[in-house]
């Protein structure tokens, strides 16, 4: 029979490949964990309206990427593109906002209808962190500074770099809106087919464009920094000013506007030229407008998010692989249906004593030569043989697998502090 295959662009994570993956979250994790943050899980699937009213309907993620469908009670449902609107959701729907100050992460899939090619999938992983309550530009630098402080430990710092801009107030965009357009109006001519569209439904979004006509057009528009109110000058100064307190290094990027329409005021973007065009590896921003937009009471926030694939590949590419560990400390090898059966009760006992040390048993049989044979594939330091004449002697023998040291006859109530003892 034909074998059925898996989604395009929906990888497995194999077992060779997850210590990579949990090394990467519990990294993040934990780093999240000092400074507070707490994890929040909410549903894959939200109301499609969720993602429209909050991404925006002509963005290239509502437009062309969702994977969208109608479930059995004809309701429009959609496989989460992203995690800030359902975070949203969640927390407005839970009364987690009002009068609150939040400081939260989730991890988990995402799904984009894209080209599948190295460092973008269909299906993949983001580490998304949001705060809610805080208005100040402090907030947008702590995220920033925990950011960095990710890439220092996980030993990647050198290779990204922050590009930071502020798109300033929806009053300052509205300003600006209208010169951009004023000035794209005169080359309609030579626009791409999006960005002409876009002009009259979104036109910020044209300069996020990878169209090199249109970059090229957008060289001599009117720059958004130019039209920034005030209050909007005064949050990204603020920002500026603490990450130039902390010695953290910026790009200023008058062209970043982020592909999402809730942002404003700060944005920012983790790049690298490591990974060729999938250079983002972590973006976010503030986004003041969307609680209130998704029906709740008005709450500042801001978040960013991390794509894990992306950091995979850069961790492999700059060679900052953890140090792999083994799969067991001590192997137990056992032939013939007693030992066999002692076995398993000797290994639980072992692992009751001494919970610290990976303890894994022969399954499945086989002689003493390819059970060792196993035993020096698991990378364990010892292998513990079991048998039947000096088990009946309550004894079994612990025989060293690297290095040179001698087979020892050891006593079985002996045998978890001298395996203790052997592998410390
Ligand atoms: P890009 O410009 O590369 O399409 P984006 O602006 O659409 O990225 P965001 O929505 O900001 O991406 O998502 C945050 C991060 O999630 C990105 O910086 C990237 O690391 C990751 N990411 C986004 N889309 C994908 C994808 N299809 N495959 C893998 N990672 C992705
Ligand atoms: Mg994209």
């Amino acid at each position: 029979m034909a074998r059925i295959q898996s989604i395009r662009g929906m990888n497995d994570i194999l077992p060779d490949d997850s210590p990579l993956w949990q090394y990467l979250e519990s990294t993040v994790a934990r780093l999240l964990g000092r400074y507070g943050y707490r994890e929040i899980r909410f549903p894959i699937l939200e109301q499609t309206e969720l993602f429209k009213r909050s991404i925006g309907e002509v963005t290239d993620i509502v437009e062309k990427e969702m994977y969208t469908f109608e479930d059995r009670n004809g309701d429009s449902l959609t496989l989460r593109p992203e995690g800030t609107a359902s975070c949203v959701r969640a927390c407005d729907q839970n009364g987690l906002l009002h009068n609150q100050l939040q400081r939260l992460w989730y991890a988990g899939p995402m799904f984009r209808h894209e080209r599948p090619q190295k460092g973008r999938l269909r299906q993949f992983h983001q580490i998304g962190v949001e705060t809610f309550g805080m208005s100040g530009p402090d907030i947008d630098a702590e995220l920033i500074l925990l950011s960095a402080r990710l890439w220092k430990e996980l030993g990647i710092s050198e290779a990204l770099t922050l590009e930071l801009n502020s798109i300033g107030s929806s009053e300052s965009r509205a300003t600006y809106r209208q010169a951009l357009v004023d000035y794209l109006g005169q080359f309609k001519d030579q626009l791409d087919a999006d960005s002409l569209r876009r002009l009259d439904s979104n036109p910020l979004r044209i300069l996020d464009s990878k169209v090199p006509e249109t970059q090229a057009l957008l060289a001599d528009a009117p720059v958004l920094n130019d039209y920034l109110d005030e209050q909007s000058k005064a949050h990204f100064d603020g920002l500026c000013a603490r990450l130039d307190a902390a010695g953290l290094a910026y790009t200023l990027n008058p062209k970043l506007v982020r592909g999402l329409d809730y942002y404003g005021l700060t944005v920012f973007e983790w790049t690298t030229t490591a990974l060729g065009a999938q250079g983002t590896v972590c973006a976010g921003g503030r986004y003041d407008g969307l609680v209130e937009q998704l029906g709740g009471k008005p709450t500042p926030a801001v978040g960013f998010a991390m794509g894990l694939e992306r950091l995979c590949l850069l961790l492999e590419t700059l060679d900052a692989l953890p140090e792999p560990a083994p799969l067991a400390d001590v192997y137990i090898v056992a032939t013939g249906e007693d030992c066999e059966v002692r076995a398993l009760s000797i290994a639980e006992q072992l692992r009751d004593a001494q919970p610290g040390i990976k303890v894994l048993l022969n399954c499945g049989g086989g002689s003493f030569k390819s059970q060792f044979k196993k035993a020096d594939k698991s990378g364990a330091v010892l292998a513990i043989v079991l048998g039947e004449d000096e088990l009946a002697a309550g004894r079994v023998a612990v025989k060293p697998l690297r290095g040179d040291g001698e087979q020892q006859s050891v006593a079985l109530e002996e045998l978890a502090n001298y395996i203790e003892n052997a592998l410390h």
